[in-house]
């Protein structure tokens, strides 16, 4: 059956496990990801389907299952699977996707490596993506599709099928023109953007910055703007007080400009802080802190994540505050992603010889100033930790969001706590609360830790009873709201212009 909604995602929406020999669909583990919130828009159309790739050893074999149908608690839906070889995923994924688009996306000029990119591919994906997004949709339907590893699909998908309503929603940051006009593919890309029917971005500089681009080489109006001013303060007004501040026009189309920044399920990690298991495992770690306070950092291994600097400042404090020998205690967990990629594994070796030199030089019998953990922690234990801490210290050089600062915040049901956050994570625009710090100023990030650490308990809970309303008030449902209302707004356009 037609689908009237259909998500374009490049990850399957559940896990796939083999059991003796057969396959089971299993909810994805992470209940606090992206994917179950997407998952709960099923519930809100006749019929949905998720667009999504498989690896296949060989794409042509007819006992590939390449539409799956799922039954669970989110409702009936489809699932079609592309199957992709191991060297379009490399070539898409890994190679023009991390390699040249993640870089540029979060600013980091340096490490943009063209040289690999294989851009038949890609398009031939993309293409194969939207082909398959388009047999799956009714006449009319939504088509809902995520993140710049997708960014062709709007543009072919316009071509295959005019009657659709196309939103495309970004994840990541999107850079200033001068940095994102350094991708070759630039005009291409923003064409295709401009054959949605809404653009969707976190925070409002994101949508100013596309609009620039767009600007800067398209014949593009911009037809509708509300005035975003540019602090962070009226940012987060701006976004609470509406979700459309753009409109652009491109020949006869009329493109929505969104901002509306992704949340967490703060209820769910409210009653996750609560339990009983929650609170004994918070107190256990507490008690083997002894009189130590808790440092704790939280993120996958990435450049932009900001872990080598981060150490970096710790060293520094250690360094100039010998009071706080044996008093204080990073845990520090980088998550390494799986992808067998040299950039990052050689971050993550970094951080490990960082985290042992530091160890070496401050260390005792009695105190090792740096846990290093470079596994995930199951959601639940995590949770744990976020209630044990003194100091969230989240400072990431680049980030969309950041959805560890917010979901500390919605674990600290006990008012107490201090987040220090970097002004370049998404999430600091509506967490003015929290201690800003300049990940790129060793002067900030060594002031910010610093006055984390000694700040009183008044001012403690002053900021965090506005963080934890901040988290609540912007939570995973005022997006998929936002969201709604955004995919169900009709195209200000004729559907076959
Ligand atoms: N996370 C987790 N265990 C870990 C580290 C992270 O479950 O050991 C989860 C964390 O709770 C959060 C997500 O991974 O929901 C990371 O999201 P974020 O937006 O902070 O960063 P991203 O990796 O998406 O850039």
């Amino acid at each position: 059956m037609p689908s009237n909604l259909v998500i374009v995602y490049h990850r399957q929406p559940y896990e796939e496990v083999e059991v003796d020999g057969k396959i089971e669909f299993r909810e994805n583990k992470s209940p606090n990801g992206i994917v179950p919130t997407l998952k709960s828009f099923f519930g809100r159309f006749e019929s949905g389907a998720w667009v999504a790739w498989k690896q296949a050893e060989d794409p042509s074999n007819p006992e590939f299952d390449r539409v799956v149908e799922i039954d669970d608690a989110y409702g009936r839906y489809r699932v079609s699977r592309l199957a992709l070889t191991a060297e379009q995923v490399t070539s898409f994924y890994h190679v023009t996707s991390k390699e040249a688009f993640w870089p540029i996306l979060h600013s980091f000029k340096e490490r943009y490596n063209y040289d690999p990119v294989d851009w038949p591919t890609f398009r031939e994906v993309n293409w194969a993506f939207a082909e398959a997004a388009a047999a799956e949709a009714a006449e009319e339907a939504v088509v809902w599709v995520h993140d710049y590893n997708l960014w062709l699909v709007p543009g072919y998908l316009r071509t295959m099928r005019p009657d659709l309503k196309i939103s495309f929603f970004h994840h990541t940051p999107f850079p200033a023109a001068d940095m994102f006009n350094v991708l070759p593919w630039r005009r291409e890309i923003l064409e295709s953007l401009l054959a949605c029917d809404v653009v969707g971005f976190h925070i409002p500089r994101y949508a100013n910055n596309f609009v620039s681009a767009a600007r800067s080489l398209l014949d593009v109006e911009v037809t509708k703007r509300e005035k975003v001013a540019p602090e962070f303060a009226a940012e987060v007004t701006a976004l609470s007080e509406r979700s459309l501040p753009t409109e652009l026009s491109y020949g006869a189309r009329r493109v929505a400009v969104l901002a509306s920044p992704v949340g967490v399920d703060a209820d769910y990690i409210d009653s996750v802080a609560r339990q009983p298991e929650t609170e004994a495992r918070a107190a256990e770690i507490r008690a083997d802190l002894g009189e130590a306070k808790l440092l704790l950092s939280v993120g996958r291994t990435d450049y932009t994540k900001g872990g080598i600097e981060q150490l970096l400042s710790f060293e520094r404090l250690l360094e100039n505050r010998t009071d706080l020998h044996g008093r204080v205690r990073l845990m520090h967990v980088s998550v390494p992603a799986n992808s067998n990629m040299t950039v990052y594994d050689n971050i993550q070796r970094e951080i490990e010889q960082m985290a042992g030199r530091i160890n070496g030089r401050f260390g005792t019998l009695d105190w090792q100033p740096i846990a290093l953990i470079s596994r995930a922690i199951p959601f639940v234990d995590l949770v744990a930790y976020y209630r044990a801490a003194d100091v969230a210290w989240i400072t990431p050089l680049a980030d969309g969001m950041n959805l560890v600062a917010k979901e500390f915040c919605a674990a600290r049901v006990d008012g107490d706590g201090v987040l220090v956050l970097s002004e370049f994570a998404g999430a600091a625009v509506e967490m003015g609360s929290a201690l800003l710090t300049n990940p790129f100023s060793h002067r900030s990030m060594d002031s910010a830790i610093a006055q984390a650490v000694d700040m009183p308990e008044v001012e403690r809970r002053d900021r965090m009873q506005a963080l934890h309303d901040t988290v609540h008030r912007h939570d995973i449902r005022f997006w998929a709201e936002e969201q709604m209302k955004a995919l169900l707004t009709p195209p200000a356009h004729p559907a076959a212009a």
